[in-house]
Parts: C-alpha cells; structure tokens; sequence
C-alpha cells in the first residue's frame, strides 16, 4: 500500500505521542496507531489469536437442518424454526432473536427487530409504514435526507429545537397536503445531529396523537441509557446500535422497538419480504453483552466529553460549545428534563476570522482524535459539521464535532494543547 509522506510522518508524531500516554490510552490506540497496517480499520479480525475465534458464531448459516418434512413444513408456515429463530436463517437468527428480546425489555416494548446498520433500521420503518410525507426537524441525521429523497416521501421541516406551538404551525401546513391520517408521519431526532437541539419531545408527542398521527423517533444520542421515548408518548424508536450500545465500532447494526404489536408486526414482515434483517451473529452476540456495559462508558464518555468541553470554553479561538449538558445551552432545561446526563459529543465552534485551513490544521495536528464518521466508540474522534439547514441557522464560524473516547481524558488534553501550540494559537507573521 502506498503511503503519502505526510501520513507517514503522522504516523511516527503519534507513535511518539503515544509513548508519552497512560497505559488505558495506549492499550486503546497501540493495536491501530499505523491505519496502514489494518486498511483503516480499528478492530481488525486479526489480532493475535483471538482472530479466529471471534469470527466463529454458533448459527449465522443460511440452511437452517429439519429431520423431517412435516417438521419443516410447520417451521415454513410461521417463519419460525423449533429451535428458535428463523426457519431459513438469514434474518432473525437466535442471537438477534436474544439481543431483540434484551433491547424490548430495557425499553418497555412489546417486541424489537434488528437491521444491518442504523440507516437500514431507518429505511425498514419507513418501508413498512409508507407514508407520503414525514414531519421532520431541521438538524435530521443527513442520509435520512436522501432517502426520503429516493423514496420520494416529501420532507416537512421544522425547527431542530422546536416549541410544541412551532410544530403544530408545521403540521398544519402538512395536514392541509396530506389529510389522510396514514399518509403522514411524525419524526423525532433529539438531541439533534451536530449541533444537538432538543425539541418539544412530548409536546410533539401529544400533538401528533391528537391528530392520530404514528410517531417514529431517532433515539442514538441517547440509547436506553439516557431516555425511553415510548414512556414519553412515542410509539416506535430507531437506534443505531453501531454507536454506543456496541461501543467498540464493531457491531454495525440498527434495531427498531415498537409499543403496538400491529406496528411491530408490519416491521417484522417488511424485513421477512425485503431480507433486509440479516445481521452478522457474531455482532448480535457483541451487542448482547455490551448492552450491559453501556451505562458505564456513556458515564465516562461523558465525564470527558465535560473536561474537554471545559478546555475549550477557555481558549481564545472558541466562539462556542454546542452541548445541551452546558448550563449556558438554551436546551438545557429540556435535557436536564428528559436525558439528564450527556454523552462523548460535542461540537466547538471557532471563531469566524479564523480561516478555515487553520482549524483544518487543527484537526490534523491531533493525535489521540481520530478523523473519522460515526462515533460512540472506544477511541476519540473529530469531523467537521457541514449541516444542510432550511429553517434553523447555523452558527458562524467553522464546526467541528468531537467524540471523547474511552482515553485518559489528561492525554487528551495533551493533545489538544500541542495540536493547538502549533496552528491556532502560533501568533501571525509580524506581530511579535
Ligand atoms: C449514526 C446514526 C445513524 C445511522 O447508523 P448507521 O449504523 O451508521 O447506519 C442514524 N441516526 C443517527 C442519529 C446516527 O447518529
């Protein structure tokens, strides 16, 4: 593979740097401090002996074995098989069957199914509910945006943190093109994507019951940890349990838990017909037991995230923090009321006469801070905010979202002090 010389040189400053860390950072970057050596990837399947045997699930094969016809022919008719799980074992498999069963009861659900990714998890809910038009807020995680698009549902936006008055102005425009009650749907992402508004979320709850309208809502930021939405009024919740739920960027999938047996039935079916559902058994039996350790490290990320944020708020260049665990958040009391605690993300805004190349520089100067999408990993990571906004604005200034690891936070500090020494806090030419 051919490597560029300045990746090269990166690549020995944060070998360097990491000489430097405590052993709980270097445990977590070491295996993965050259992207070279594993394509990028920070969970390789080959690292040492475990390789092998982490890739071995019990089920996961396709032909799921029957003694005789008849046994077969009664597994065909429910889709079931006697042993548990599907009778042809792509999607449902027992270890999705255990770890939907797990994720149901931590939200007071009556059941749950599992997809390949968020998006699909996304993408099979609005597949087996089919609405025209969907009511979403203004900060919607981006590809949600382009799949509406694909499946030419029109997009009704309303304002990322909006009031339960804003969204009923929203939806009567919507109601006034689609009256028909199944043709509308009402969408919840809270806190938003990149810069972390939080809605009305029960105001827009009972609006949308009033008006007999389903309610599907986005819950990734928060997971079970930070907030139940059906306990609020939502009947049906996405999450991307490649995030925190999984918490080490190796269990890429998504689930949907339904309160309405009907709802979830529709669900069920649409990934039976669409075979959309099948997810590694190995990731589903990942998922499994980390759901038990979610708590723990969102507590932690979040800790950090704090110290980080706290950093921030005391250098020149930072025009602001977005984060509604900031008292100074203007969705502060909202957060305080429904999650309570925050978790590994923020974004800081730089200040707007800064010129871009040097937050860029930034970025790239930071060794501990990976450059990479998705977050609620073990390992810190950074990426500018491009929001594609219609009716709420967006902060002047560059945007870049940080994710704080499972890292010593005093490394991390480290490494946003020296990233900073040498590009944003270098006086310019001539002034010294
Ligand atoms: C990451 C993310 C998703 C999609 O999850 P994938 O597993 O990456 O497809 C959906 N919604 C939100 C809010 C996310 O952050």
């Amino acid at each position: 593979m051919n490597k560029m010389p300045e990746a090269l040189n990166k690549c020995s400053a944060r070998q360097a740097f990491l000489a430097s860390c405590a052993a709980k950072t270097r445990l977590l970057h070491t295996p993965v401090s050259d992207p070279y050596e594993v394509s990028g990837h920070p969970n390789p399947a080959g690292l040492g002996d475990a390789g092998p045997f982490s890739q071995t699930g019990s089920w996961g094969q396709s032909s799921v074995l029957f003694p005789t016809l008849e046994t077969y022919r009664q597994a065909d008719g429910c889709g079931r098989a006697s042993y548990g799980g599907a009778e042809y074992g792509v999607v449902q498999t027992p270890e999705a069957e255990a770890v939907c069963k797990k994720i149901a009861a931590l939200h007071n659900g009556h059941g749950a199914v599992i997809c390949p990714s968020g998006l699909a998890a996304i993408a099979t809910t609005l597949d087996a509910l089919a609405p025209k038009a969907v009511l979403i807020p203004d900060c919607v995680y981006g590809p949600m945006l382009r799949l509406l698009n694909r499946r030419r549902i029109k997009p009704f936006r309303y304002p990322a943190g909006a009031s339960a008055t804003e969204f009923r102005a929203v939806l009567e425009k919507a109601s006034s093109e689609y009256s028909q009650g199944q043709e509308l749907l009402v969408y919840l992402e809270a806190p938003g994507s990149g810069t972390f508004e939080i809605p009305d979320i029960e105001g827009i709850a009972a609006i949308a019951k009033n008006a007999e309208l389903r309610t599907v809502m986005d819950n990734t930021w928060a997971s079970h940890i930070r907030f139940l939405p059906l306990e609020h009024g939502i009947d049906i919740v996405i999450q991307a349990t490649t995030k925190y739920e999984g918490g080490y960027g190796d269990t890429p999938s998504g689930v949907v838990i339904a309160k309405d047996p009907q709802d979830l039935q529709h669900i069920a079916d649409e990934l039976r017909a669409t075979g959309n559902g099948a997810v590694a058994p190995t990731t589903c039996s990942r998922l499994y037991h980390r759901l038990d350790s979610t708590e723990e490290r969102l507590n932690q990320h979040a800790e950090t995230a704090q110290r980080l944020m706290d950093w921030f708020l005391t250098q020149p260049f930072t025009a602001g923090v977005l984060s509604p665990a900031l008292e100074t958040s203007p969705y502060h009391e909202r957060f305080q009321y429904y999650f309570g605690k925050g978790n590994g993300l923020f974004s800081v805004i730089f200040q707007p006469d800064i010129p871009a190349n040097k937050v860029e520089a930034f970025a790239d100067a930071l060794n501990l801070f990976w450059i990479a999408e998705s977050w609620g990993g073990h390992l810190s990571l950074v990426l500018p905010v491009h929001a594609k906004r219609e009716v709420t604005s967006m902060p002047d200034g560059y945007v870049l979202r940080f994710h704080a690891g499972l890292e010593d936070y005093q490394d991390l500090l480290r490494d946003l002090e020296q990233a900073a020494q040498d590009t944003l806090l270098t006086a310019p030419a001539g002034t010294q």
